[in-house]
């Protein structure tokens, strides 16, 4: 089985003790791919270092949530970044208005300049929404994006029927193992077209509360990536080999990594 982990947030502090263990745990599980979320500038920075040590992809972005830091060098260092053949896609972009870290404002302006400057590189955009619809697909529509994932799906059926419009993939994190919270998932996550549905663990956040034992710390991690696959599999009752590969092939896709090459630097004559 070979699953494909489309974010984690590797370059958190709670993994800088076992980093390389955490990952070979994760290729033992059979996750073989992993994206690592950029977050802010110096977070993609370091999200491209582990990229490189470890065979992985990463993104270049900035999270909703720090807004209100960027400024006129954003951009720029954001474009220069993305150039990395390790860089698959512009984000974790997008709008938080759940916990309000940046005021809203902040947050719309830099989403727009990540969504055309994703536009501008061609590269498919790793989204993050809570509690900004419909807001958030009206800025996706205005901007004719294309390609892009809306990461750690939480919400409603017409949240999902308008982002399913705009063609987008949708992640499936470890909320839908939530009993209480997650149930709605396992319903709506049979109305996402086969060939749109990906799997993330959004690790060390988002532990599946079922999961048995709790990991200590109640870290998440990408190894823990099959136990979502098993929850996502038993909503759609199909076997999670089928749903595994499926995933990963749809990974693939929207990330542009072909068979073909070993990886993305293949296909990126601008890499450097
Ligand atoms: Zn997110």
């Amino acid at each position: 089985m070979q699953l494909f982990d489309i974010g984690a947030n590797l370059t958190h502090s709670a993994f800088s003790e076992d980093l390389e263990g955490t990952i070979a745990k994760a290729r033992a599980a059979g996750v073989t791919q992993i994206v690592v979320t950029g977050t802010t500038v110096d977070e993609t920075m370091a999200a491209i270092r582990i990229a490189e040590r470890f065979e992985l992809h990463a993104t270049a972005g900035v999270h909703p949530h720090h807004a209100r830091d960027c400024g006129p060098h954003t951009i720029p260092a954001l474009r220069e970044l993305a150039r990395h053949p390790r860089v698959v896609a512009i984000g974790e972009c997008g709008l938080d208005f759940n916990r309000n870290y940046s005021p809203h404002p902040d947050q719309e302006k830099w989403f727009v300049a990540q969504a055309e400057l994703g536009l501008e590189l061609g590269k498919p955009l790793f989204l993050h929404s809570r509690d900004a619809h419909p807001r958030f697909s009206e800025i996706l529509k205005a901007h004719a994006v294309k390609k892009a994932v809306a990461h750690c799906f939480t919400g409603e059926r017409d949240e999902l029927r308008a982002y399913l419009d705009l063609g987008l993939y949708v992640g499936i994190t470890g909320w839908i193992c939530d009993e209480r919270r997650g149930k709605h998932l396992v319903e709506l996550v049979r109305e996402v077209p086969r060939d749109r549905l990906v799997l993330e663990t959004d690790a060390p956040y988002l532990t599946p509360r079922d999961l048995r034992p709790q990991p200590k710390a109640r870290r998440n991690e990408p190894a823990f990536l099959p136990h979502i696959l098993n929850a996502v599999a038993r909503a759609l009752g199909r076997p999670a080999e089928e749903v595994a590969a499926e995933t990963a092939r749809n990974a693939k896709e929207l990330f542009s990594l072909h068979e073909s090459g070993s990886s993305a630097a293949a296909q990126r004559p601008l890499a450097a």
